[in-house]
């Protein structure tokens, strides 16, 4: 009775995998369609200074729209895109349209924001993404000085001696380096030292249960004055309320984004919100 349980349940196990390889190949193939077709787009969430109120710049997130299906995340399609390596023609035309737009955005208002885009290890990876990325700044006329890349902490591990080519190269043209999703791996602080990274962004699990859960509140605290000791900058993600928001001030957390402030927004919407934030002088810190 136990052997054929057992078979059973492996059959049925077997089954699922076929039908989860089998979506991730349908979702592969409509990823190229949809690269195909341009049915990519880049949105921004803006990010605020914490002790001014001022924005600081936004962060680049794509959003795919299937034409049947409507907006599908990027927690969705991301993953695969990495798996199937499609990330580094899509990585590269989200950063080609992100500097596109910003460099015009910068010319037409005069307003000097950081522009944040995330990296994937398969980017990182490459031996010629400095070389790909100097390119795609020279065409379209973006002040390096402006653009900030983001890695996670796996890619930090996985690909040190990538980042640090990369990071040689486009620091001496001023490009500026962040680290994603801070305190969800594994990175050794050894790592953060001889990376010169400008940035951590403190993951918003972390942010989420401040200022209520200790653990937490201590965690966020003790990055910060860590941070600031290495002279880095810290950026909160996720921040959703004006609770958090106070508690993230009190602790000298430089910048913050999240839903409190915006959603990430089209390029139309992002501009309405920049200029109401400019005529207003400070935004929505408190
Ligand atoms: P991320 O880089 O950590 O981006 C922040 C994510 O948190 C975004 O999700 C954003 O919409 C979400 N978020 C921002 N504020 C809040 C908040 O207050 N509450 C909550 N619950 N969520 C908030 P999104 O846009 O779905 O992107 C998810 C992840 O997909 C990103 O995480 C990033 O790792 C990846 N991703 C997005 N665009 C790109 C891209 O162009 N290239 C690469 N390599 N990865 C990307
Ligand atoms: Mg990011
Ligand atoms: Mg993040
Ligand atoms: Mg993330």
């Amino acid at each position: 009775h136990a052997k054929s349980q057992g078979r059973n349940t492996w059959a049925f196990y077997a089954q699922e995998l076929t039908e989860a390889a089998s979506e991730r190949l349908e979702l592969e193939a409509h990823l190229r369609r949809a690269m195909e077709r341009g049915e990519f787009a880049v949105h921004y969430q803006p990010q605020w200074d914490t002790a001014t109120g001022q924005v600081t710049g936004a962060e680049a997130l794509a959003r795919w729209h299937h034409p049947e299906q409507g907006v599908i995340s990027p927690g969705r399609f991301i993953p695969v895109a990495e798996e199937s390596g499609l990330i580094i023609p899509l990585g590269e035309r989200i950063l080609r349209d992100a500097c596109t737009f910003w460099e015009d955005y910068t010319r037409r208002t005069g307003h000097r924001l950081t522009l944040a885009v995330n990296l994937s290890g398969r980017q990182v990876a490459l031996p010629d993404l400095a070389e790909r990325i100097l390119a795609i700044l020279d065409e379209t006329g973006l002040d390096p000085r402006l653009l900030e890349l983001e890695f996670t902490e796996s890619v930090l591990l996985e690909q040190h001696h990538g980042l640090l080519r990369l990071m040689q190269t486009l620091k001496a043209r001023g490009v500026q380096f962040a680290i994603d999703d801070f305190g969800t791996g594994y990175s050794s602080l050894a790592y953060l030292k001889d990376l010169a990274v400008d940035r951590l962004k403190i993951d918003r699990t972390f942010v989420q249960d401040l200022p209520d859960d200790e653990n937490d509140a201590e965690i966020t605290a003790a990055v910060i004055a860590m941070a600031h000791n290495l002279r880095l900058t810290v950026t909160a993600e996720g921040v959703e309320t004006e609770g958090q928001l106070a508690f993230l001030g009190r602790q000298g957390c430089d910048q913050w984004q999240g839903f409190l402030g915006s959603r990430p927004l089209p390029t139309a919407e992002l501009e309405t919100l920049l200029s109401a934030e400019r005529h207003s002088g400070a935004g929505t810190s408190p």
